[in-house]
């Protein structure tokens, strides 16, 4: 193995170039830390760039967690605030539909008011002068919320270039197979080609793929209990080009099935999320987009499969759940672990999920303020994120 001169003890080494790890990056950076990410492949290579890219507004997880949706909320403005070219051209906002005339609409409308996301009627046959092959006989109710479909890849570069100008070593191409250790302290990374890199602090952003870094570190306490639990979560998603409409819908009443336009496609999301052992792939489950298929060919009878080049793919996000969180991939919380703090306890590792890509300046925010205090380091004065709200 080679050591690596010129790099710090101080340095806070970051492993996964995901939406998670970039943002971090920033702020850690504008404290004034040395940062080096890794990535072992090309920026958001992993789901950063494979999801549907929906910029959540917290309309749909408003009546599930009134909290969550308000980070929601907050994390939208501030994405588009820092990078409006990310949205897709020429879209107002999400229709939420209404598809039973038993729901209680109402509920939603209170619980949106509460968390303060703005919302406004759309008279149903607005919606179906936008999506004109709608069935009239399936929507009985629509409102206009602020979600945005957006282009990850876009926001990701931009994320991207704001940590290298702000001093941030990012090395791509660069697998990270385990760490440096002494007694129960992490002190580095050693990368695929045998380079020991030392560091103050490692932070895992590399999703599911953490698990297996993580569990090399579990090694020295064989039987102790994790407070954490981690969840992979695999959800489907179906392309349809050309697209059926340029409106961003889901339809509340049906588990959230969601419509996702992208330049010319159309992306649906069925909102289902099955919980998977971390060894599986990322296959296709063909009931799943059969599924998806037929909801779509219910609220669009004139769909025509024939018509359409069709696509389909899942992916997996990983998530951990405190112990005394609700039940497993209900609530996509950002999450921080210090796993000093944790069984069995581990020194300057640090491990982070967004929950959902939307709430990326959250959980920069959170690595951030936890590993200033980590190291009491909280008499750095606090500088504004790139991405904060102008009032
Ligand atoms: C099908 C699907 C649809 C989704 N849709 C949405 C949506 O519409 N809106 C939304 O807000 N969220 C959505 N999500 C969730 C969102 O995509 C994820 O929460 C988010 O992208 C996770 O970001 P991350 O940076 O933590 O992980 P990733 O983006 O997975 O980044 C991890 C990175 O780590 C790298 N890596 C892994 N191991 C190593 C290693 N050993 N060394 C170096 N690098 C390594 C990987 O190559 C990868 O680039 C969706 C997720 C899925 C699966």
């Amino acid at each position: 193995m080679t050591k690596v001169p010129g790099l710090t003890k101080n340095r806070v080494l970051i492993i996964g170039g995901g939406i998670a790890g970039l943002s971090a990056s920033v702020r850690l950076a504008q404290a004034g830390l040395p940062v080096t990410l890794f990535e072992e492949s090309t920026l958001g290579h992993g789901a950063s760039t494979r999801n549907q890219g929906w910029l959540h507004s917290g309309g749909w997880f408003a009546k599930e967690n009134i909290h969550l949706a308000s980070r929601c909320y907050k994390s939208l403005q501030q994405t588009i605030q820092c990078c409006p070219d990310c949205l897709e051209p020429q879209q107002q906002g999400m229709a939420y539909l209404f598809s039973n005339p038993d729901t209680d609409v109402s509920s939603w409308l209170t619980t949106w008011e509460n968390v303060g996301i703005p919302f406004k009627k759309l008279p149903v046959e607005e919606i179906f002068e936008q999506i004109p092959r709608l069935d009239k006989s399936q929507i009985y109710d629509s409102y206009l919320l602020p979600d945005r479909s957006i282009r990850p890849e876009i926001l990701l570069n931009q994320i991207a270039i704001t940590a290298e100008n702000l001093g941030v070593e990012i090395r791509t191409q660069t697998h990270i197979s385990g760490f440096l250790k002494e007694n129960c302290s992490i002190t580095g990374v050693v990368t695929g080609s045998g380079e020991e890199i030392p560091g103050r602090a490692v932070v895992l952003a590399c999703g599911a793929a953490g698990t297996s870094l993580w569990s090399c570190s579990r090694e020295f306490h064989v039987g102790e209990q994790s407070e954490f639990t981690w969840v992979a979560l695999k959800s489907h998603l179906v392309s349809v080009s050309p697209g059926l409409s340029n409106l961003p819908f889901c339809v509340v009443d049906r588990g959230g099935f969601n419509h996702i336009p992208h330049a010319a496609d159309s992306i649906f999301g069925n909102n289902r999320w099955k919980t998977v052992p971390y060894s599986t792939g990322p296959d296709v489950d063909p009931d799943e987009i059969e599924q998806t298929l037929q909801t779509i060919k219910q609220l669009i009878p004139t769909f025509s499969r024939k018509e359409h080049k069709i696509n389909s793919w899942s992916g997996i996000s990983t998530q951990a759940m405190h112990v005394d969180q609700i039940e497993p991939g209900q609530a996509p919380l950002p999450t921080v672990i210090d796993h000093s703090l944790e069984s069995p306890s581990i020194q300057n590792l640090f491990s982070i999920f967004p929950g959902r890509a939307t709430l990326w300046p959250q959980l920069a925010e959170e690595t951030r303020n936890t590993i200033l205090e980590k190291f009491k380091l909280t008499d750095i004065p606090s500088e504004d994120p790139p991405w904060d709200i102008q009032e």
